[in-house]
């Protein structure tokens, strides 16, 4: 077995999700395999009921509380079951007679799917016209839904709400692929979930963040596991939650604290995006497949104006240690996720690439 790390960062990570990490979060994780907390025991072999790892669930949640400036009015939650049982958990809690949706591509669909089941859904505004290549505008928003819903990105299509909506009505919001990369203002959601395979951790845990009052609007006569109010009353520990996805969420949460926290984040972000799009732009051979208006910072989807080339552009960015750029199978051409984590001397190596096709 190899004991030497030195290899990790050499590949420029663009995959979706689950997705590129720091090497100081992976560390951490292998310091906590190895001995946690100086129990003795490897944190994939400890009670989740132990104090070692309850103050690890209470730290991770006070530095999302401060990384996201949020106030004593939220409750936050780490459950199981990725972001799309919360397809089917926020229905199944708060669907009483109608929900208003905004269709922004796969994501959301599901979550209408879902919320389908459950009542009747307002698709109230859709960008499928144009295979979900913009976002909508000008969207009316009735007054007498039970909440609107909505995907703050779209990892797959590429696109990104640059203001949220503004309603009255109870907010609720799919941040999976972008929370943690842009200042928000939690206290204009209800509720906010999120995947933590991108921007927060690895697969296996998605985090919960809702509004404590909005919990009495819950329905009661569901199955224990689908309601909120139990855990949040449990404080994440009404079974057993996924230990070792929240150990590395939380080895990942001190190393974005250390880089200065969300407002780094979003500056990372920004130079990353500016970068790989003006490069797209000022290209004669690729073009963005998104709005400019709405191109998200964290995926970026780009195609080749030749398209036999496309096999060879792979090829040659595989040689260039360039991994996981390869479009959705429902967009095709190429994506480049760019989380937190990404370095911007990747999107360096993949513009040097790029630039080779002029
Ligand atoms: N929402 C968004 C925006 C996503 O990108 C994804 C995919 N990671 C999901 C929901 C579904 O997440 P999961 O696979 O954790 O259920």
């Amino acid at each position: 077995m190899s004991n030497n790390y030195q290899n990790m960062g050499k590949i420029h990570n663009f995959s979706a999700g689950p997705s590129i990490l720091s090497k100081e979060t992976i560390l951490g994780c292998i310091d906590g395999i190895k001995d946690f907390a100086g129990t003795s025991l490897s944190v994939l072999e400890v009670s989740h009921r132990g104090k070692e790892f309850v103050a690890i669930v209470d730290e991770s949640k006070k530095i999302i509380k401060e990384l996201l400036n949020i106030n004593d009015d939220y409750d936050i939650i780490f459950l199981g079951g990725g972001a799309s049982l919360q397809f089917c958990m926020i229905p199944f809690n708060f669907l009483h007679t109608k929900a208003a949706y905004i269709n922004t591509g796969t994501w959301s669909s599901n979550a209408i799917k879902e919320a389908k089941i459950f009542g009747e859904v307002l698709e109230i505004a859709s960008s499928e016209d144009k295979n979900f290549n913009y976002i909508p505008k000008n969207i009316s928003i009735p007054t007498d839904a039970d909440y609107l819903h909505f995907t703050s990105n779209n990892t797959i299509f590429g696109t990104q709400f640059k203001e949220f909506p503004h309603t009255n009505l109870p907010l609720i919001c799919d941040m999976s692929s972008d929370i943690l990369s842009r200042k928000i203002n939690v206290s204009d959601f209800d509720i906010i979930y999120a995947g933590a395979q991108k921007n927060m951790g690895p697969a296996g845990v998605t985090v919960v963040i809702i509004k404590k009052d909005y919990l009495v609007n819950a329905k009661t006569n569901i199955p224990t596991m689908m309601k909120y109010k139990i855990h949040v009353e449990k404080e994440s520990m009404f079974n057993t939650p996924p230990v070792f996805p929240i150990f590395a969420m939380y080895q990942n949460l001190l190393w974005v604290q250390k880089l200065g926290g969300v407002d780094a984040m979003q500056k990372r972000a920004a130079i990353r995006a500016d970068l790989l799009y003006q490069n797209i732009d000022n290209s004669n051979a690729f073009e963005g497949t998104v709005e400019k208006e709405d191109r998200s910072q964290m995926n970026a989807c780009f195609k080749l104006l030749d398209n036999t080339l496309e096999e060879n552009f792979l090829a040659d960015c595989k040689s260039a240690g360039i991994s996981g750029i390869k479009g959705h199978r429902s967009v095709g051409g190429f994506r480049a996720s760019m989380y937190n984590a990404l370095p911007i001397e990747s999107v360096e190596a993949l513009v040097n690439i790029m630039n080779k096709y002029k």
